[in-house]
């Protein structure tokens, strides 16, 4: 409060503001501990993966027991940040976001959404809610020992001004390919929380593209201009991504020999009969929103089917054999 930035006013302001972290990854660790600790009020954590060994140089909310215990990551996130401030509401949502449920599962009186995704896919859904909604878009990404950041907020270009395709799949570094340097994650995440904590209280955020390298110490501003006037997303008011989903129904986990299968996601699972079912295959553990199974013939294979029939699948080896994994054990 003492900030001439932030003052009363604006700490109240940060106290009755809801906010929407998608993504617990690096950058959703790092920008949600910030904005928790800087007291906003309400904040939705979404995010569909479970922690793992290789996630702890980076992800700074998880510990050694969470990955051991293979936490959903959304839940180990929550239960850290309401231990650092115990008067933010915190809602974990241990999900997918995909085109039929990201209208529901970000809340309607969400004031700012971060984006601390690991793929393009999502990032450009939810460009096209917050076009739709009039909401900023605070966007992130580290690769290596480079990171950016930008927001797109009402008024100003949309993430599709500045990109306005994303990349073709395979045709991009990835955080498994290309590994990511922990400190790269705390400068853009920092820098989220920062441009999420100015549109709460202010309303605005800077107009530029930030890009850093990290190892070299170098860093630049690209100033994003105006908005497009031939944006199909903006301008024409086309939500593609929202409205004609592309049919994916399996992607590799970023940064991990995990891959997630999702073939029907109408569907619903009733978890202890499937435990049922697995237990003359598997050793099982059943939670409270998933079920864990180590295939017995499959020394290392472990198959994690949520209650949204949504699976990760560890070990397998390649997409078409979690595929297969994933239609033998749960069916589809
Ligand atoms: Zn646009």
């Amino acid at each position: 409060m003492r900030l001439p930035e932030i003052g009363a006013g604006g700490q109240a302001r940060l106290a009755a503001a809801e906010v929407v972290v998608v993504g617990c990854g690096a950058l959703g660790c790092t920008s949600s501990d910030l904005l928790a600790r800087a007291g906003i009020g309400r904040m939705t954590l979404i995010d569909r993966d479970q922690v793992e060994w290789s996630n702890l140089h980076r992800q700074s909310l998880f510990s050694e027991a969470d990955a051991r215990a293979g936490t959903p990551k959304a839940l180990a996130a929550r239960e850290r940040l309401l231990a650092a401030n115990s008067s933010v509401e915190v809602e974990a949502v241990v999900a997918d976001l995909r085109a039929m449920n990201v209208p529901a599962l970000v809340p309607a009186r969400a004031a700012v959404v971060v984006d601390a995704t690991d793929n393009f896919e999502t990032r450009y859904l939810l460009n096209d809610l917050c076009v739709k909604r009039g909401l900023p878009l605070v966007y992130g990404g580290v690769i290596g020992v480079r990171g950016m950041q930008a927001t797109f907020a009402p008024g100003g270009p949309c993430l599709r001004c500045v990109f306005p395709e994303p990349p073709v799949p395979g045709s991009q570094a990835t955080c498994e390919s290309a590994g990511v340097l922990g400190p790269a994650v705390s400068v853009v995440g920092a820098m989220q929380a920062a441009a999420t904590i100015r549109l709460v209280i202010e309303g605005t955020a800077p107009r530029e593209l930030h890009e850093w390298d990290v190892w070299r110490g170098t860093s630049r501003a690209l100033a994003l201009g105006d908005a497009r006037a031939d944006c199909p997303t903006c301008a024409v008011r086309r939500f593609e991504f929202l409205d004609a989903p592309r049919g994916e129904d399996a992607a590799r986990v970023c940064g991990s020999d995990a891959v997630q299968v999702w073939p029907t996601p109408e569907a619903r699972v009733d978890l202890r009969a499937l435990a049922e079912r697995l237990s003359p295959h598997a050793a099982v553990e059943v939670g409270a929103v998933m079920v864990r199974a180590a295939i017995r013939d499959r020394p290392g294979v472990t198959l994690t089917v949520f209650a949204d029939s949504r699976a990760i699948v560890r070990g397998a080896g390649g997409i078409e054999a979690a595929r297969s994994l994933y239609a033998r054990f749960v069916g589809c």
